[in-house]
């Protein structure tokens, strides 16, 4: 696949340093009682293989392994697929050092060391790559295993998941389309059938020999091989699977969507296996040190009795709490609770843990800091600053900007979920409410999503296979897995509001039905779930502001939330470190207070042509249109003043006296006129003229190109008289609001869109001083303004000096400078972006995020040519990057004044620009 080689390519080109034979290479670390590594190597080692390293120097109970590097995954992939070749060698030494720490040894007949293989990238891909476990097993030891445990249905059961687990990953054994079943657990299935068990785990040591002979004869009938028993063969054959995972689907999606390099490769964690399913003695979990879905101080997780680790996360069997631990082993519980405090003292964060507990005694096997949603996110590092392990400035990094807009997500409205029958409650995942239709597949959502619509992702469970519908769908609900299962993990990440675990909902994909006791809905159906509460309702919810929200606007009080509480000591301390100002993009008195607020400092841009589709309005602009010379355009433009000026007054109250950018008008012309023929003849009745010619006009107006077309200042340029008209209001609203009883002073900023020659700023200034010296001598009053530009064509960045000799200010309209810059419609680039990302050409969207490298050039260039000839201008920027956390960091380092975002993304470019200042 073209996608696959590209990414390989990069990972030559990025890659790992160049190595001389000279050099020693170190490719793996051992933990254990000899420790190599620790937590800083993470690059090198992963992020499992870095903190089981620093586990195991802090000396918590982890089982001895080792690491082999993510370098050797580079090398790997640059080498066609061959290993570094004095790997062999160090791996050997440090199974033997495993070895020597237990006493035991890798495919020997008798005390054989089994071993686990795991994936661990630098930042964690939960469910994206391969796993093997009990690697070790052959017929052989397997008997041994049987003798030392005193289990022999415990030593089938391992060789029999090894089987499969190594048929699957390695040999390649798996479903062969979607209505096939796997085999493995075809076969399985049908054994528990022939011998009238509901679980597997009620198998008996003569039924597992009887599955392990079936899953050999599935592996030889599809493979055309044996299942090796040479336990190295094994080893090799894992490692290398492991590997190969870092390139599968899913994982290639995982990355693109977290924008995690593929050159970073994955690390391959060996370690020996401890057993949580070797009786009633034993357990698995895995457990936070906090909740991860709403920031609790709560010991949270769950953990299965006799069970291995993957049966936890994969929902199969729904876990108890780990509360409950504490009445069935209280040794382990108290273990775990001393280990819980260790953890987050010494890595100072919210850690999500993996544990086993064999025969009573607990060893962890992984810890990591603990993926959450936006709001566990401030809640946890608001509270860590207050028991005093971090300060302000590490808890503001901590957060990641994004996440503060999940506490602003709507809820349900209280009245009406009141009003609305719980159908049943499942497991509260993801905060927040999702109301949509009951979508059963992933295509589905995705379809849906497209269209427009609102889905709710319905499974039995998800796997990793359900990314792409759960990116889609506004809620996930799962009727099998606990809070660690993949669909909460990843909703939790993806900040998606989540239901699992609805033990009561009966999903069924061939009859496309979800029912709840006598309640049947069918897969399109609305369906409302609470992601805070865990409820499910039918129907569609009518949802409610965020209690955030509730409280900005007055309706409740900032001590009856806490929610409101954490987010505004977080404002409180961005607003301390953070250098840039933040504005808003607004339009409306009610986008503006809106705005207001959630702190914006003022709007960094009003688009006027907004404001002239509402009501009478279009009608007068479209006089202005039609008319056929200067006399007819100034008749249509009076009628259009006093709404201007209506709507500026509105501004400048809402916004108090803080600054006010209003660009002059922007878009083609032709835009407001009518396209189809029956509005056409509307407009032609209204205006008292025949159709033909408001035709004839659309049709003279109709432009190619028409975003580098007549549009922007060239407008104002062809007709000045629509500036004239458009300053006038501005300064007659400006004057008014000086004349109030409670005066503002507002200092209105009057911009001019698309200039690219200072002679063109200077045409637009000269006209709009002219009416400024009018409007003051005429109202008796005097005030300041300001007159700028934006900065949006490459010509205007390259320029910047000579504009800036006229501009005050100039403001950076990244959506226009992107478009132009890279000669490619913000329109029509949803075509092919998906593709560019696919292939590492472009990974990140550049009307989403700035493109640093080139368009971030010419920002740069423009902002210190303007600061060269004019000193003092200010610097903003109001194209949609203002409110991307990463363009905001850009914008910081380039030293602009502020920037300026939609209203609800105010609070998140407040936290980006702090953190752009701490970092
Ligand atoms: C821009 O081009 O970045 C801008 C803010 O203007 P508009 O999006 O209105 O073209
Ligand atoms: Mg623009």
């Amino acid at each position: 696949m073209p996608a696959k080689k590209a990414t390989k390519k990069k990972a030559v080109k990025r890659g790992a340093k160049k190595r001389t034979a000279a050099t020693a290479v170190k490719y793996i670390y051992d933990f254990g009682d000899k420790t190599d590594g620790n937590s800083k190597l993470r690059e090198l080692l992963g992020g499992k293989g870095a903190n089981l390293a620093e586990m195991a120097r802090i000396g918590l109970p982890v089982p001895p392994g080792f690491t082999i590097t993510t370098e050797v995954c580079t090398y790997f992939y640059d080498n066609g697929l061959k290993y570094p070749t004095t790997l062999e060698k160090e791996l050997k030494a440090s199974v033997a050092v495993i070895e020597k720490q237990l006493g035991k040894k890798l495919g020997a007949e008798k005390n054989p060391l089994l071993l686990s293989v795991r994936s661990g990238a630098r930042e964690s891909m939960p469910g994206m790559m391969d796993t093997i476990l009990n690697l070790g097993l052959n017929d052989k030891t397997v008997k041994a295993l049987a003798e030392e445990s005193g289990n022999e249905a415990f030593a089938y059961d391992c060789y029999r998941r090894f089987i499969q687990m190594y048929g699957d990953v390695v040999m390649g054994v798996q479903a062969v389309n979607e209505n096939d079943h796997c085999p493995f657990e075809a076969a399985l299935e049908k054994l528990r059938e022939e011998v009238g068990v509901k679980f597997d785990n009620q198998l008996t040591a003569e039924n597992l020999k009887e599955l392990i002979k079936r899953y050999k004869e599935i592996i030889k009938k599809r493979t055309k091989s044996a299942f090796p028993q040479d336990a190295y063969e094994q080893l090799w054959g894992s490692v290398g699977a492991v590997f190969k995972s870092w390139q599968n689907e899913r994982a290639i999606l995982y990355r693109q969507k977290y924008g995690i390099p593929a050159a970073w490769g994955t690390a391959v964690n060996v370690q020996a296996m401890v057993f949580g399913n070797m009786g009633e003695d034993c357990a698995t979990g895995v457990a936070f040190t906090r909740d991860p879905a709403n920031g609790e101080k709560v010991f949270y997780g769950e953990y299965l009795i006799n069970a291995q680790g993957e049966d936890v996360v994969a929902g199969i069997r729904t876990p108890n709490p780990i509360a409950k631990l504490k009445e069935e082993m209280p040794n382990a519980h108290a273990d775990l609770e001393a280990v819980r405090k260790k953890l987050e003292k010494h890595f100072k964060d919210m850690q999500d843990f993996e544990f086993t507990v064999q025969n009573n005694k607990l060893y962890m096997l992984q810890t990591r800091n603990g993926k959450r949603t936006g709001l566990a996110a401030v809640r946890i590092a608001v509270e860590l600053v207050k028991e005093k392990l971090i300060n302000q400035k590490t808890a503001l990094l901590k957060i990641p900007a994004d996440s503060i807009s999940s506490l602003l997500v709507a809820v349900f409205d209280p009245a009406a979920e009141k009003k609305a029958k719980v159908l049943s409650t499942g497991l509260p995942a993801g905060p927040g409410a999702a109301a949509g239709k009951i979508c059963f597949t992933a295509e589905k959502a995705e379809q849906v999503a497209a269209s427009g619509g609102h889905a709710v992702l319905c499974r039995v469970e998800t796997t990793p296979e359900d990314l792409r519908g759960m990116i889609a769908a506004d809620g996930i609900l799962t009727s099998r897995g606990g809070v660690s299962s993949h669909a909460a993990l990843v909703a939790r990440q993806m900040n998606k509001v989540c239901v699992c675990g609805a033990s009561e909902v009966v999903i069924d994909y061939g009859a496309g039905t979800l029912t709840i006791g006598d309640t049947v809905l069918n897969e399109g159906d609305d369906i409302s779930i609470n992601g805070t509460s865990g409820d499910i309702y039918a129907g569609s919810v009518t949802t409610a502001p965020s209690e955030v929200n509730q409280v900005l606007s007055g309706k409740m009080k900032a001590k009856d939330s806490y929610t409101f509480q954490l987010f505004d000591q977080v404002m409180t301390w961005a607003d301390k470190y953070r250098k840039l100002g933040v504005r808003t993009n607004a339009d409306s008195p009610e986008q503006a207070a809106n705005a207001v607020s959630f702190g914006a400092e003022g709007i960094g841009l009003c688009r006027t042509e907004h404001m002239f589709f509402e009501g009478d309005r279009i009608t007068f602009m479209r006089q202005m249109i039609l008319a056929s010379d200067e006399k007819e355009r100034r008749t249509a433009l009076k009628k259009l003043l006093p709404f201007q000026r209506k709507d500026f007054t509105g501004l400048f109250k809402a916004m108090g006296g803080l600054p006010v950018t209003v660009r002059l008008l922007d878009p083609p012309l032709h835009e407001f006129l009518p396209h189809d023929e029956s509005s056409k003849r509307e407009l032609a009745n209204s205006l008292g003229v025949d159709v033909d010619v408001i035709s004839n006009r659309v049709h003279a107006l109709h432009e190619a190109n028409p975003m580098l077309g007549h549009r922007g200042c060239r407008l104002g340029i062809s007709y000045p008289e629509i500036t004239e008209m458009q300053a006038r209001a501005i300064f007659e609203a400006a004057a008014a609001c000086y004349k109030l009883k409670k005066p503002i002073k507002v200092v209105p900023e009057v911009m001019v869109p698309l200039v690219g020659f200072a002679d063109e700023l200077k045409n637009q200034v000269a006209v709009i001083h002219r009416v400024a010296a009018e409007v003051m001598e005429k109202k008796k009053v005097k005030f300041e303004y300001l007159v700028g530009t934006m900065i949006e064509v490459p010509r205007g960045a390259l320029t910047a000096d000579e504009i800036a000799e006229t501009a005050q200010f100039f403001s950076f309209g990244t959506n226009d400078l992107t478009q132009t810059g890279l000669g490619m419609s913000r329109d029509d680039a949803g075509s092919f972006l998906g593709k560019y990302k696919e292939l590492d050409i472009m990974p990140q969207n550049p009307f989403a995020s700035i493109d640093a490298a080139g368009v971030g050039q010419l920002v740069e260039i423009g902002a210190a040519k303007g600061r060269k000839t004019n000193k003092g201008i200010k610097l903003g920027i109001c194209g949609e990057h203002g409110g991307d956390p990463a363009s905001i960091n850009f914008f910081h380092q380039v030293g602009l004044n502020y920037v300026s975002c939609s209203p609800p993304r105010v609070p998140v470019a407040r936290l980006a620009a702090a953190q752009a200042a701490l970092k």
